[in-house]
């Protein structure tokens, strides 16, 4: 499982020279962890790509301070040294599931258009629950 990220966000890590940080926001990876239904926890590992063939694994974490309108509070974890450029992937930007009952959200938010607040129009569900703070 491979789940979009935009890798021009990344950025260094404040806390720790080595390590960088990738914040993880966007309708391109709220589609991507909807597809395969995964909601972020705290400490959970996962595969990250872009378009260009970046792939890195990492360690999501969360911080409220970074939650603003261009963030979800969402980041990845990782050394620079542990980003592989390997051959472009491919990612669905033609449809955008729905978390829960799986009907396909893109027509829908291409009308209604995409601000991180609409809720599927089938069983009510959040475009946001991938991405809902931590308890
Ligand atoms: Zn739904």
């Amino acid at each position: 499982m491979l789940i979009y990220a935009d890798f021009n966000g990344l950025e260094d890590s404040l806390v720790d020279a080595d390590m960088a940080v990738l914040d993880l926001t966007g309708y391109g990876t709220l589609a991507s962890l909807s597809r395969h239904g995964v909601q972020l926890r705290v400490g959970q590992r996962l595969a990250f790509s872009d378009f260009d063939g970046l792939e890195v694994v990492g360690e999501i974490g969360f911080d409220s301070a970074r939650v603003s309108e261009r963030s979800s509070g969402w980041y990845a974890r990782f050394s620079r040294g542990e980003i592989k450029d390997v051959s472009p992937r491919e990612h669905d930007f033609a449809t955008h599931l729905c978390f829960k009952c799986r009907n396909d959200l893109k027509p829908y938010l291409d009308k209604v258009g995409r601000s991180f607040v609409e809720t599927c129009p089938h069983c009510g569900t959040p475009v946001m629950a991938p991405l809902l703070p931590p308890n």
